[in-house]
């Protein structure tokens, strides 16, 4: 369902991003990780758009989407992203943070994108929080809505960058079993964390980053148990 093919994005003189190429299958759950600076963001950013590449071709359920022509809105509904710091609109309910995309992007009706956000509040586990403000909620609440609001948008992939790093450690484990969850379900999910834990449990396959090159990949197992770049061995002996 997504397909890299030999990626590299510059900014000046820094190559964040250095002939990356991979494939991800539909339903695949592929966690990336890797020191600070590696170009893991970078990666998940030209998935959807938000960064165009230097160098090289994406392709999202067949549409090479480095393509000038591609439709953003369409892209960004089909492939939704989740933040560190939840970018929700603070001047907006929780309820209308979910409805809002709806009507400006799918064009739904309002009484529709109502019934799809109330559902979700629902599914991620905070009906009771429709009417309030984001700063009425707590950061693990915050990010439930944020993944609410991209799962309205019906995406057939999601992006998760660092999606609990900025949570209280006692929110941090009902954020992971939300998206644990929408693995089961069968979401294909690229997740950029820190939580090896979820790491070994979750994915289908771990990728490690460094210098903005993919410098091994395994499954979790493989991966913790049997690293082989040098790298890796050093990285994952300093945070395990
Ligand atoms: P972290 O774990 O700290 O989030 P990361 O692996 O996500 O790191 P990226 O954010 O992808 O790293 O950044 C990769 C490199 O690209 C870094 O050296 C960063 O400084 C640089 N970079 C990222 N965005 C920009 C930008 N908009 N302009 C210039 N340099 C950038
Ligand atoms: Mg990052």
């Amino acid at each position: 369902i997504i397909r890299i093919e030999n990626v590299s994005k510059q900014f000046g003189t820094l190559k964040a991003l250095d002939g990356v190429t991979n494939q991800i299958q539909r339903g695949e759950v592929v966690v990336i990780i890797g020191p600070s600076g590696s170009g893991k963001s970078t990666l998940l950013r030209t998935l959807n758009g938000l960064e165009t590449v230097s160098e090289g071709n994406v392709y999202i359920d067949g549409v090479n989407i480095v393509d000038t022509r591609v439709n953003i809105n369409k892209l960004r509904s089909k492939v939704g992203m989740v933040f560190q710091h939840f970018n929700l609109f603070r001047h907006k309910t929780a309820l209308d943070n979910i409805i809002m995309p709806q009507t400006v992007v799918l064009n739904r009706k309002r009484k529709e994108a109502e019934d799809v956000a109330r559902k979700l509040l629902e599914k991620v586990g905070i009906p009771e929080k429709a009417g309030n403000y984001p700063d009425q909620l707590s950061g693990g609440q915050q990010q439930r809505v944020a993944i609410a609001r991209s799962l309205a948008m019906h995406p057939k992939i999601m992006l998760f960058d660092e999606a609990t790093s900025a949570l209280d450690p006692e929110t941090v484990g009902g954020v992971l079993q939300l998206m644990k969850d929408l693995a089961t379900e069968g979401m294909t999910m690229v997740v950029v964390t820190h939580e090896m834990g979820f790491a070994r449990e979750v994915a289908d396959r771990v990728i490690f980053m460094d210098g903005g090159q993919i410098l091994e990949e395994a499954t979790p197992d493989e991966f913790f148990d049997r690293p082989k770049n040098s790298r890796t061995i050093t990285f994952l002996s300093q945070i395990l």
